[in-house]
């Protein structure tokens, strides 16, 4: 499968008011091209193809283009060397964050020029194929019909694009970094993504291993997907809560809560998100509840807003830092806009009426900041009973994600404990989660950061607190053993991945 260009030769007018308004008209259709993509997305996609929208309407994006249009260039030309420029700068710049959106103004280029050409873009689709690229920017994956099976393998791109979000979240096989000339992949290949491994042109001892091996891969997924409700136990029957990581509650909708415990991570980061500024206290109140009746008594832990770091809101976090995964960010960021973090928990406390709602603090560094927090919680629940509102006052408790709040636990006043493993890594690694070149690295401090779960878990014990994970190693089926092993019975992770570890956490002997 491959992606293919039909080239078509523009003529030029020659009169630049002329190409001018062509290359607004090009404009215009992609952005409409864009808009109709966007319409047929879930909340996740959608946002993504808004964030290409609002480059492509940027004035400042085309204004190169249009300078060279008025010095007599041709649209087409005009507008690919200035997207070239652009496309250069984010290629090389040192934050990989930005190097991951490269594919999305490639795709803003293409997509341009193509309206200007009549070329058109069109992914060659065949059922069950490795489709391979440099990069891939989110409209086109979404454009591909993934419900006939396929995979996709990057040589370029990276773990924290866009593309690989989409993929992960509809269970896409996906391999990116491969680092190999596109033209050298061609012909029939077999593609481990588990591993990470694109076997090309593979001899029939090694097409009958990876066949026997996918058998019994998908065996075991047809016995997860029949045994995928009901009470989760290690192989020696220790019970080990299985909770849900939800980032938009649309995906609610096709999950049977039967399969979970409860929600373990709400992140409300969604809400702040969408078009019309901060969200109001209603239109929390609602999106909370909602989530709180979905989980019918089971336990939710809603996580009041963790912006800044990777999580960028306009309006709200501060572009300005220097090195935003040590600045303002998550609670440091609600104490500095109280009028923000007020709304919120007005919000949390009126949905806590209508389910098991537990509100957690992200980001939390010394005891004082839950004592402010739960201050302010307070403060809310009684203007609304003042008010005659129904609400309640929620449990309070905090991620453990920065490294001062793993070591002294004891000290903190919360209610319950939720690691945050992503963040807690990168911090005693001193290797940012965006920073893929440092992955090994950060993999490999690995027993460093179990040590401090360890020792959380020992001082929730203690206390007699409830404990749990909710970084992404709480679905690592490798990484299982090794956290049960700490004490940890309660583990918090996105939906696909719960088949996966209900089979780790079965197949484990605890041993305690
Ligand atoms: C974490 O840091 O492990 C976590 C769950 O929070 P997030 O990934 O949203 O920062
Ligand atoms: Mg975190």
């Amino acid at each position: 499968m491959a992606i293919t260009v039909a080239h078509h030769r523009r003529s030029a007018s020659g009169e630049p008011a002329h190409e001018a308004s062509d290359l607004r008209a090009a404009l215009q259709a992609a952005i409409g091209e864009l808009k109709a993509i966007a319409a047929e997305a879930d909340t996740d996609a959608a946002e993504m193809i808004e964030f290409q929208i609002a480059m492509l309407a940027d004035d400042e994006l085309s204004a190169p283009a249009f300078a060279a249009i008025d010095a007599r260039v041709p649209a087409d030309t005009a507008w690919r060397t200035a997207l070239d420029h652009e496309i250069e700068g984010y290629q090389s710049a040192a934050d990989e964050y930005f190097q991951a959106r490269a594919a999305d103004m490639l795709d803003l280029r293409d997509r341009v020029l193509a309206q200007l050409t009549g070329d058109t873009l069109s992914v060659a689709q065949t059922a069950g194929a490795i489709l391979v690229a440099d990069d891939l920017p989110p409209s086109r994956f979404l454009a591909i019909d993934w419900s006939a099976g396929g995979a996709l393998v990057l040589t370029a791109g990276s773990p924290t694009s866009h593309v690989a979000m989409l993929a992960r979240a509809r269970g896409v096989p996906m391999v990116v970094g491969l680092g190999v000339p596109v033209a050298e992949l061609r012909g029939h290949a077999l593609l481990d993504a588990a591993r990470g491994v694109l076997i090309l042109d593979p001899g029939t001892a090694s097409e009958q291993a990876f066949r026997q091996w996918r058998d019994v891969e998908l065996a075991l997924l047809a016995q997860v997907e029949q045994a995928s409700t009901g009470p989760c136990a290690s192989a020696d029957g220790e019970a080990v809560a299985l909770l849900l990581n939800v980032a938009d509650p649309g995906e609610l909708d096709t999950l049977d809560p039967a399969r979970f415990d409860g929600i373990g991570l709400v992140r409300t980061e969604f809400l702040f998100h969408a078009d019309g500024g901060l969200p109001d206290e209603d239109t929390q109140y609602r999106a909370y509840r909602r989530i709180a009746e979905w989980a019918a008594g089971k336990p939710v832990t809603i996580r009041t807003l963790d912006a800044g770091g990777d999580k960028p809101i306009p309006g709200i976090t501060i572009d300005t830092e220097a090195n935003p995964f040590l600045g303002v960010r998550g609670l440091r960021l609600s104490f500095a806009r109280p009028d923000v973090f007020r709304i919120q928990l007005r919000a949390l406390a009126r949905a806590a009426m209508h389910g098991n709602v537990k509100v957690m603090l992200p980001m939390v560094t010394v005891p004082h900041d839950v004592d402010q927090a739960r201050g302010l919680l307070e403060d809310e629940v009684a203007a609304l009973a003042a008010a005659g509102v129904p609400a309640r006052l929620p449990a309070l408790g905090i991620m453990i994600e920065v490294p001062a709040a793993a070591i002294a636990a004891d000290l903190f006043r919360a209610d319950f404990f939720s690691i945050g493993s992503n963040d807690l890594l990168q911090y005693v690694a001193a290797a940012g989660r965006d920073a893929g070149e440092l992955a090994a690295l950060a993999e490999a401090a690995l027993p460093a950061m179990l040590r401090l779960v360890d020792h959380v878990v020992r001082v929730a014990r203690e206390r007699g607190i409830e404990v749990s994970l909710c970084g992404d190693a709480a679905g690592d089926p490798q990484l299982i053993p090794q956290l049960l092993a700490t004490g940890l019975r309660a583990l918090s992770m996105a939906a696909p991945r719960a088949g996966r570890a209900r089979v780790a956490i079965a197949t484990t002997r605890i041993g305690a």
